[in-house]
């Protein structure tokens, strides 16, 4: 059977990366979550103390990580250097300054280079903002997983404060709407909607449901799963 390449995208919040790690799992592909990777180079920006308006020292942190995803216990992992810094990268302060290091020109070419290697022969889930309309163009299945804005900041706001980060709803919906327009309006590679891809809301979806909506298209793609 084919193996096919899955590219989701859409707005910080939506479910994405839950819903993409489970269609993995179910199709024994590999995800890939490449908002991992620009929270990675981001969280190295920092630890240099180096000014994330600064285009060309930016752009040479991503050249120059070693950075690594691994999957343990239905979990990415991500490292630098061999040091974990899975939790590291969800900090507030990294989601702040993230989207100003992503548009950088130097900071895309690296990823994206890192991304079209790891997507090799298919097999894979990308999840992301520009992986159907830039980094994978020829994928199999397109998905745009959105919700709507209130929403998606409760659902940032509960994963938050599970992990011990005190947060207050309202800034939170800001930060992400800042995101978002900053993630929209970039130049380069803007989050947008490929033309051919599924539009799912999952405002009032459950992950489940989600998830076997577009195993559905998967099959109906491959004939079988
Ligand atoms: O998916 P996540 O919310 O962790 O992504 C963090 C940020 O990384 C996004 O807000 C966006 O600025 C950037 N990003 C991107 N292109 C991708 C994935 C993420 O620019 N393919």
């Amino acid at each position: 059977m084919k193996k096919l390449t899955v590219a989701i995208d859409g707005p910080a919040g939506a479910g994405k990366s839950t819903v993409a790690r489970l269609v993995a799992e179910r199709l024994g592909y590999t995800y890939i979550d490449t908002g991992a990777m620009y929270r990675a180079v981001t969280w190295e920006v920092l630890r240099r103390g180096i000014d994330a308006a600064d285009a060309v020292k930016v752009a040479a942190v991503a050249r120059a990580i070693n950075l690594q995803l691994t999957t343990a216990a239905g979990k990415t992992l991500v490292s630098v250097d061999a040091t974990d810094i899975t939790d590291d990268i969800r900090t507030p302060e990294v989601s702040r300054l993230v989207s100003e290091v992503s548009k950088n020109g130097g900071v895309r070419d690296a990823m994206v280079n890192l991304q079209r290697q790891m997507a090799g022969f298919g097999g894979v889930v990308m999840d992301g903002r520009d992986i159907g309309t830039h980094v994978l163009p020829d994928a199999d299945i397109k998905i745009f997983l959105t919700a709507s804005i209130a929403e998606r900041a409760r659902r940032r706001w509960c994963e938050l404060t599970a992990n011990g980060f005190a947060v207050a709803l309202q800034d939170l919906q800001a930060e992400i709407a800042c995101r978002d327009k900053a993630d929209c309006e970039r130049a380069i590679a803007p989050l947008r909607q490929a033309a051919d891809a599924v539009l799912i809301d999952t405002t009032d979806l459950t992950i489940p449901r989600a998830v076997d909506a577009i195993l559905k298209i998967c099959e109906a793609r491959t004939g079988v799963l």
